[in-house]
C-alpha cells in the first residue's frame, strides 16, 4: 500500500486529489498548513508528498527546506499555480522531484504521482487485468483477447478507471472528475461520447450503461 501525503489549503483541490488517488488505490493523508506537513512528514511514513506552495502558515519551499534538513528524503511532488520557470528551478533545486502546475488533469498527477513513488510496491499494480482486457500502465499498451488496440490517452485513463472498478457503476460525475479534471464542465455528454468510442475498440458488452446512474465494467 503506497501511502501519499498530500500538502493543499485549497480544499476543492485536496479533495479531488485525495479522491482520486483513494480510487487508484493509494493511502492518503490531506493536511493544510506546512506545519503539519513537517510534523507529518517527519515520521517517515509516506512514500511521497504532494506539496503545495501557497499555505497560509508558510510557503512550500519553506516546508521542502526544512524536512530535507532533517533528513527526510521522501519523494516531493510541488503543486504550484505559480508557472514561473524560477519557481520551478528553485523547487528542484532545493530538493523537489518534480512539479505539476495548476490547474492541472487528474491524469497528469497520477503518471508523476507513479513516477516519482519511492517503493517498489507499485510494481504489482502496472498492470491491470479485466476478463480479456489487459492495461499496461508503464508501456500505456492496452489489449483486449492479447491484440493491441490503439487508445487514446483520454480513452486509456476512462477504461484505467472502469477497470480499477470491475463490477461496480460509476457515475459520469465520478468519471468526468477524473479523467477531465475539476474544472470540467458538469453538464457536458464526453463521458457518453467516450463511453462510445471505448466500445468500439474494447468490445460493446464490456462496458455496460446502468440506466440513470452510470457505467460498469464487466469482465
Ligand atoms: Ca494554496
Amino acid at each position: 500500500m503506497s501511502r501519499v501525503l498530500i500538502v493543499e489549503d485549497e480544499e476543492r483541490i485536496a479533495s479531488f486529489v485525495r479522491k482520486g488517488l483513494t480510487a487508484n488505490g493509494f493511502v492518503t493523508t490531506v493536511v493544510g498548513t506546512g506545519s503539519e506537513a513537517v510534523d507529518y512528514a517527519i515520521t517517515g511514513g509516506f512514500d511521497l508528498m504532494l506539496l503545495d506552495l501557497g499555505l497560509p502558515d508558510t510557503d512550500g519551499f519553506d516546508v521542502l527546506r526544512r524536512i530535507r534538513s532533517m533528513g527526510v528524503d521522501t519523494p516531493v511532488v510541488i503543486l504550484t499555480a505559480r508557472d514561473g520557470v524560477r519557481d520551478t528551478v528553485t523547487g528542484l533545486e532545493i530538493g523537489a522531484d518534480d512539479y505539476v502546475t495548476k490547474p492541472f488533469r487528474f491524469e497528469e498527477l497520477l503518471a508523476r504521482v507513479r513516477l516519482r513513488m519511492r517503493n517498489e510496491r507499485t510494481a504489482d499494480l502496472t498492470v491491470l487485468r479485466a476478463g480479456g482486457l489487459s492495461l499496461d500502465l508503464r508501456t500505456r499498451r492496452a489489449s483486449v483477447d492479447d491484440l493491441t488496440v490503439d487508445l487514446t490517452a483520454r480513452e486509456f485513463a476512462l477504461l484505467e478507471l472502469l477497470m480499477r472498478h470491475e463490477g461496480q457503476v460509476l457515475s459520469r460525475q465520478q468519471m468526468l472528475s477524473h479523467v477531465w479534471g475539476y474544472d470540467h464542465d458538469p453538464g457536458s455528454n464526453v463521458v457518453d461520447v467516450f463511453v462510445r468510442a471505448l466500445r468500439r475498440k474494447v468490445g460493446p458488452e464490456r462496458i455496460v450503461t446502468v440506466r440513470g446512474m452510470g457505467y460498469r465494467l464487466t469482465g
